[in-house]
């Protein structure tokens, strides 16, 4: 597409080479490659100091073909229409994966939340909010949190959509507080996708989850989340754990609920007693069977792959393996469980929270854990047999899946013109 830099053509690389092994006839591989709705808008907020300052902010429908458009809303000082209409496409090959009635959205703002008030960031959402009102809705657009955006922002964001329809409409947006239509189990849904993630590729690459050494890098909602409960429930043996600061190392594994109590404590694992320090760059060395990222983007590059010895690598985070890496690693007889599908569970369990507010009944946390459980099965088991039926890896075999369950709609629905 034109205009595009290296992020959005990352995620085309990573399509077009799932569309040539499906032999995408060109006119649908077009709309695929298409946003179909961009939007820029400009937002004037009273500061503090009464100045008056105007933020961009972006929303992006990359594809409704499935259903309304999903995805989170970035409060960044980086964000741009490049990476928000990246991330909408992602969106879009995610929920497909998932197999959940979704397209794929995404939108940012270009802001510094750290540097301003609750006052100014509730200004800010709701303006935000009331520029792009037509666009939203249960039935067409349905943000979430993302990075620096929370379950507060996103009460806001519900509150003034209410406002402006005249009646109170939880679904217009997930992640809210549980008070306010937020579904159980969500905080920890995507932790929780990535053990069963993890569990899968242990039976499928054949060894025992029980017992496994596991490291993950991060040790945020997904990290420790994942950490926790790959200990509690399956028994594995969370080794190393690194986080922004600094990272901790016990071959015999460590304590996770103590070492959630120290990051609760200091906010990083740092100088936790019961294991040694370990460096970013001996982590990523180490002789483990699972290794997470579940950090940022890009950090597994050509720089650390060669040294990496885990049989399995969950991508908790978005994007954590470069595209020459995830080659090198796959060649390698690395198992990837990629993104799109690894971490899917957030938005699994998004579209629940929408569900269960469209009809008033709340589920309880047991019931949206089997669902979770059912759906991340289903979505494992879809990619693997497209990896073991085309021969490709666990990457193109998501992208595989996403775009023949986007394409068969896209054809079904025929052209309107
Ligand atoms: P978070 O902010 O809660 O945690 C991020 C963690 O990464 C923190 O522990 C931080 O210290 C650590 N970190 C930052 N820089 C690091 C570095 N250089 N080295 C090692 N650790 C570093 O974020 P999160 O919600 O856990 O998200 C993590 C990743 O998972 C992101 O890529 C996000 O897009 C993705 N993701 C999150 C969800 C979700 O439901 N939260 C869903 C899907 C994908």
């Amino acid at each position: 597409m034109a205009g595009h830099g290296s992020i959005f053509d990352d995620m085309l690389q990573q399509f077009d080479g799932a569309a040539r092994i499906l032999n995408l006839e060109p006119g649908i591989w077009q709309i695929l490659t298409h946003p179909k709705r961009q939007i820029m808008v400009s937002c004037p907020i009273q500061m503090d100091n009464g100045e008056i300052q105007v933020f961009t902010g972006y929303r992006v429908q990359y594809n409704i073909t499935l259903g309304p458009a999903k995805g989170g809303i970035r409060y960044h000082p980086g964000v741009t229409l490049d990476e928000v209409t990246t991330l909408a496409a992602w969106m879009t090959w995610k929920c497909a994966v998932a197999h959940i009635p979704f397209g794929g959205g995404k939108g940012g703002v270009i802001c510094d939340p750290s540097k301003m008030s609750k006052r100014e960031l509730e200004a800010l959402t709701r303006r935000y909010v009331a520029e792009i009102i037509d666009a939203i809705g249960p039935e067409k657009d349905v943000p979430a949190p993302d990075v620096n955006t929370d379950a507060q922002i996103m009460a806001w964001v519900m509150d003034t959509y209410s406002m402006h329809v005249g009646h109170t409409e939880t679904a217009v947006v997930t992640g809210k507080p549980l008070e306010i239509g937020g579904s159980a189990g969500r905080r920890e849904a995507t932790g929780r996708g990535v053990m069963i993630a993890t569990r899968e590729a242990a039976k499928h690459v054949g060894f025992p989850i029980r017992g496994a050494t596991v490291a993950v890098q991060g040790f945020g909602n997904v990290g420790s989340i994942s950490a926790e409960l790959l200990s509690r429930e399956m028994g594995a043996s969370i080794v190393a754990v690194t986080d922004w600061k600094g990272g901790v190392y016990n071959k015999n594994g460590l304590d996770v609920p103590k070492l959630l109590e120290w990051t609760a404590q200091h906010k990083t694992v740092a100088g936790f007693d019961g294991g040694e320090p370990i460096s970013s760059a001996d982590f990523f060395k180490l002789k483990v069977d699972v290794l997470i990222p579940a950090a940022l983007e890009n950090q597994i590059t050509m720089a650390n792959a060669a040294g990496i010895q885990a049989k399995v690598i969950i991508e908790g985070a978005n994007g954590p393996t470069d595209g020459e890496a995830h080659k090198y690693l796959h060649e390698h007889g690395v198992f990837i469980v990629p993104d799109i599908l690894a971490n899917s569970s957030g938005v699994t369990t998004s579209y629940f929270e929408w569900v269960q507010d469209r009809y008033g009944y709340f589920w309880t946390e047991k019931e949206v854990n089997e669902r979770l459980e059912s759906k991340m099965c289903e979505a494992f088991d879809a990619v693997l047999q497209t990896s073991l039926k085309y021969k490709v890896d666990m990457r193109t075999a998501a992208y595989i899946v996403a775009i023949s369950r986007v394409a068969v709609v896209t054809r079904m629905r025929g052209m309107y013109a």
